[in-house]
């Protein structure tokens, strides 16, 4: 994997942790959230909340989709297509709370 910096944090983003990309580059889960809950405002610190949880699981499943081990190759293209699926799932989220 190419190396990434955490644009809040400035160490590094890693394999096996989760982490998202902004316009501004990688960032981790939590300096994500915590940065954006800084400047968010009351009205929207609901929504933050819930598409905090969501964003979480949905990187929560890509990791766990990383963590399969020795699939079958008929069922590599399957395992590639559901990661796909979920790495949209994570750029929707991740705007929506860019957006807040
Ligand atoms: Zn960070």
């Amino acid at each position: 994997m190419a190396k990434f910096t955490c644009y809040v944090c400035n160490k590094p983003v890693v394999t096996g942790q989760k982490f998202t990309f902004t316009k501004s580059g990688a960032v981790h889960y939590h300096c994500f959230i915590s940065e954006k809950s800084k400047n968010v405002d009351e009205q929207n610190s609901g929504k933050l909340s819930v598409l905090s949880q969501l964003l979480d699981s949905e990187l929560q499943h890509l990791l766990n989709i990383l963590n399969i081990k020795d699939a079958p190759e008929e069922l590599k293209e399957l395992i590639n297509r559901k990661y796909k699926d979920i790495e949209k799932a994570v750029v929707e989220t991740t705007n929506a709370i860019n957006s807040l």
